[in-house]
């Protein structure tokens, strides 16, 4: 049964531990494949080619863009962010769940253009304080940008409605289970099944006229 990948997206405030997440998520379970993104923004400190991101000069994404060589693509905080399209389309077609990692304005581009074969979560700390705590502490940015962020978030969760789950990551071992479980549970949802409805309709049918 729903042997087809579904598209994962998964947003969070910069700050919400999706990162941590998303990497134990995908190493603890198999049927997972991350995509990396394309960005502008430069590589923080043991950021890697490839790994976190594909590091791109303003003039190298537009020409992408030009390209048609994005599934979605936003511009946050200044920079532009974008899902390459080839990596996704050739897991999905293996029967993977491809996981985009990608922030708002992005993810309504993918609800729209894939409609039921995507699922949208929405990773939040339990509180305001506790974000903002862990964007300090991350001493990645000046406090200038921490600022930006914060504001960005509140207006991020202005959309947190149009995500299908909310998950509140207060600890991350419960969070990779209960994550797992929403995504694996999707495969068996009728709607993603009619192949599989269609089948056994026919069989019944045909059984019912003695064939
Ligand atoms: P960061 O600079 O902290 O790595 O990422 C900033 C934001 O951009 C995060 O919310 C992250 O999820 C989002 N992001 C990363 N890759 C993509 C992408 O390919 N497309 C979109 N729309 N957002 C992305």
């Amino acid at each position: 049964m729903g042997k087809k990948g579904i598209l994962v997206v998964v947003s969070g405030f910069a700050g919400s531990g999706k990162g941590t997440l998303m990497r134990e998520l995908t190493s603890r379970y198999e049927n997972y494949a991350l995509s990396v993104s394309a960005t502008t923004r430069k590589p923080r400190p043991g950021e890697e080619e490839g790994k976190e991101y594909f590091f791109k000069t303003t003039e190298e994404f537009q020409a992408m863009i030009a390209a048609d060589e994005f599934i979605e693509y936003a511009q946050y905080v200044n920079n532009y962010y974008g899902t390459p399209r080839a990596y996704v389309e050739e897991q999905l077609k293996a029967g993977k769940d491809v996981i985009l990692e990608i922030e708002v304005q992005g993810a309504l581009q993918i609800k729209e253009k894939f409609q039921t074969d995507t699922l949208l979560l929405f990773v939040t700390p339990p509180n305001a304080n506790i974000l903002k705590k862990r964007l300090v502490g991350r001493g990645t940015e000046p406090m200038a940008v921490v600022g930006q962020r914060l504001l960005r978030a509140s207006e991020e969760a202005e959309f947190i409605p149009d995500y299908d789950y909310l998950i509140i990551n207060d600890n991350l071992e419960e969070c990779v289970k209960t994550m797992n479980e929403i995504i694996q549970n999707e495969h068996v949802r009728a709607f993603r099944n009619s192949e599989f409805i269609k089948n056994i309709r026919e069989g019944l049918l045909n059984l019912s006229k003695g064939e």
